[in-house]
């Protein structure tokens, strides 16, 4: 409960520093909107990877905290839509409080249009990122709000037929789980086999 109090206050004391500090240079929202979209839908494929793919769910903190949810969701793909708002959101924004913290030292320390961009950036990215298990959750439901389902059909948020694919053998595509967009480019550029060959992984999870 206090790291979602010091999430909350973190990224309300960076949206009032950029509300503050942006002026005229307010469109620069709306690239930094589309770029944290686009990176927070990356970022849950990274972590879906790992979480699937690396280490095991016993080692410390990473395995309750990321491992364990994502291969028990494997096992259960339905246990996801029983979660309540803090199971369902609280790793992802516990993972943001440093970026935020980050963000507010560059906003107050350094000026310019470029850092307002990167700090807008980022803390998009946090607060988008912070909402992707609710979306994955919604890909999952049986019946989400009819607004949800909305912008699922329009790709805006993660597709339950899309997510099927990454469900489906051999399981190990189709990791992103924000909007999916990405999934299609990393799939055919095999993006996570390269990692695992970089990493020298066989790929397989380990238990
Ligand atoms: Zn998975
Ligand atoms: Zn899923």
């Amino acid at each position: 409960m206090v790291g979602l109090l010091l999430y909350t206050a973190l990224a309300a004391c960076n949206l009032y520093v950029i509300a503050t500090r942006i002026g005229t240079m307010w469109w620069l929202l709306i690239p930094s909107a589309l770029l944290a979209w686009v990176l927070a839908d990356f970022v849950s494929g990274l972590v879906h990877w790992a979480g699937d793919t690396l280490g095991n769910p016993n080692i410390p903190i990473l395995g309750p905290g990321i491992i364990r949810p994502f291969r028990e969701h494997h096992l259960d793909q339905k246990a996801i839509c029983h979660h309540d708002m803090i199971e369902t959101n609280a790793a992802s924004a516990f993972a943001g409080i440093p970026i935020l913290a980050l963000c507010l030292l560059m906003t107050h320390a350094l000026p310019g249009a470029f850092f307002l961009f990167a700090a807008s950036v980022m803390v998009l990215l946090c607060l988008f990122s912070s909402f992707t298990n609710q979306i994955h959750k919604w890909a999952h439901a049986d019946a989400p709000p009819k607004w949800v389902v909305q912008l699922q059909e329009w790709r805006i948020f993660l597709n339950p037929v899309h997510h099927k694919k990454h469900h489906t053998f051999p399981f190990n595509n189709h990791y992103c789980i924000t909007n999916g967009w990405l999934n299609d480019f990393l799939c055919k550029v095999s993006f996570f086999r390269h990692l695992e060959k970089a990493l020298g992984h066989t790929g397989k999870p380990t238990e």
